[in-house]
């Protein structure tokens, strides 16, 4: 992994530019979302641009084991709490996926809050990316939901901490995500189901963007029959046109009698509500912090449903991206190589969890929070050595 250094030199231009953005450190906000999702994270920062209208909330959770890559993620959330409740709990399983992905990172994610179709611009993204730079190497940006390869070119031109941007390197990590939930699936379907193909298999997926899609056409490809939902109607039918898919409502998806059902839009889409209703005997997705809370996974698990931890399936985009910080450059056989890694990493813990009687989740996190831990012992252990010792 390439030493992140410290920020780009003063550049007159940038300091200029960066006089109307404000980095605030917050505890404020929200005390519910606080009280319920802050995990000791280590900074919460809000980001406001005036002239752009960024209005952004960054996490930083844990950096024991390397700066935090995180996705930016543009989501039209209503009130100020709800993004940092939701930054709080993505850069949370950030961590984790870094951590079980045996990736030297740290977890970290922003939040920019309002509609992707009507916030987004050039300025704003070159605002995020002065936000990106002030925090000198400690978050490194990729795109996430709402957020896409060319809008991340535009913060690109105001730090270098951005990987998954247009020109060179690993490109959309989305297609690398969808590469990863598709083995996630595979090895939760051999575990669960005995079966080594997913040929007619029953597969409903939430949400057929940019990874919904890709995993759709992956699906289709080995012959799995598929049932699709999408608020936005056009790539509902783009969907439905490309794979024959069947389309069903948004409200219904996760009650559609399947084999495989695959959360891949927002977070927190199996709540109280929706959990209780899923009508497949496997949950695996992409969407990140897809449940409300920690208890939606033991409640699944009561019904005998399979749940592969998110962060867990969706790791090939962080994956792929983290390869663009080898020293070598990006490779892309190489990333290629440790993606799949994904599919054995999904059948250990679920074959752990069986073996112990517990959920995958709580396998996935304490093999992640274990990982973590010996970072942070290494790093109290390396301040405490005298400098003659590291000569
Ligand atoms: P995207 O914005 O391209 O696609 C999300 C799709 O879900 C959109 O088409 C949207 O209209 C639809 N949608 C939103 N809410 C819905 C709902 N309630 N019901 C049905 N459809 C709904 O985003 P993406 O990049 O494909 O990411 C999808 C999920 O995967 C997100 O949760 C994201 O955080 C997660 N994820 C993405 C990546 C990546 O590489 N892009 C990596 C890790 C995790």
């Amino acid at each position: 992994m390439a030493e992140v250094g410290l920020s780009l030199a003063d550049r007159p231009q940038a300091r200029r530019a960066a006089l109307g953005l404000r980095l605030e450190e917050t505890t404020e906000t929200s005390g519910v979302a606080l009280a319920r999702d802050f995990d000791r994270h280590e900074r919460v920062v809000r980001c406001r641009d005036a002239s752009s209208g960024l209005n952004a909330v960054v996490a930083l959770h844990d950096l024991s084991l390397g700066p935090a890559l995180g996705g930016v993620r543009v989501v039209a959330h209503r009130t100020a709490g709800e993004a940092v409740g939701e930054a709080l709990r993505i850069a949370r399983n950030a961590t984790r996926r870094a951590a079980l992905a045996g990736l030297s990172l740290g977890g970290g994610a922003i939040v920019v809050i309002g509609s992707p179709r009507t916030v987004k611009s050039p300025a704003l993204f070159r605002a995020l990316g002065r936000a990106v730079d002030r925090l000198t190497g400690s978050f490194i940006a990729t795109c996430d939901q709402g957020a896409t390869p060319h809008d991340l070119d535009f913060a690109a031109m105001e730090t270098p901490f951005v990987v998954g941007a247009s020109p060179g390197g690993g490109g959309d990590p989305s297609l690398a995500t969808a590469y990863g939930v598709y083995l996630a699936v595979g090895a939760a379907v051999r575990h669960r189901l005995g079966r080594q193909d997913l040929k007619d298999l029953d597969v409903a997926i939430q949400g057929v963007g940019r990874v919904g899609y890709a995993l759709a056409a992956l699906l289709h490809r080995d012959g799995a029959r598929l049932v699709v939902a999408d608020r936005d109607e056009e790539a509902l039918g783009r969907a439905v046109g490309a794979f024959g898919a069947a389309a069903a409502s948004p409200h219904d998806i996760h009650r559609v009698r399947a084999d495989v059902f695959a959360p891949c839009a927002g977070a927190g889409t199996l709540d109280a509500r929706t959990a209780p209703e899923v009508g497949a005997g496997i949950v695996c997705g992409s969407a990140d912090a897809v449940m409300a809370g920690p208890e939606i996974a033991q409640a699944l698990h009561a019904r005998g449903v399979l749940y592969v931890p998110d962060y867990l399936a969706n790791a090939g985009g962080l994956v792929n991206a983290a390869a663009e910080l080898d020293h070598h450059g990006y490779e892309r056989e190489q990333a290629m190589r440790r993606i799949a890694d994904i599919g054995t990493r999904t059948q250990r813990v679920l074959s752990l969890a069986d073996a112990e009687g517990t959920t995958p989740l709580a396998i996935a996190d304490r093999l992640a929070d274990e990982r973590v831990r010996g970072g942070r012992r290494a790093l109290r252990l390396a301040s405490r050595t005298p400098a003659w010792a590291h000569a």
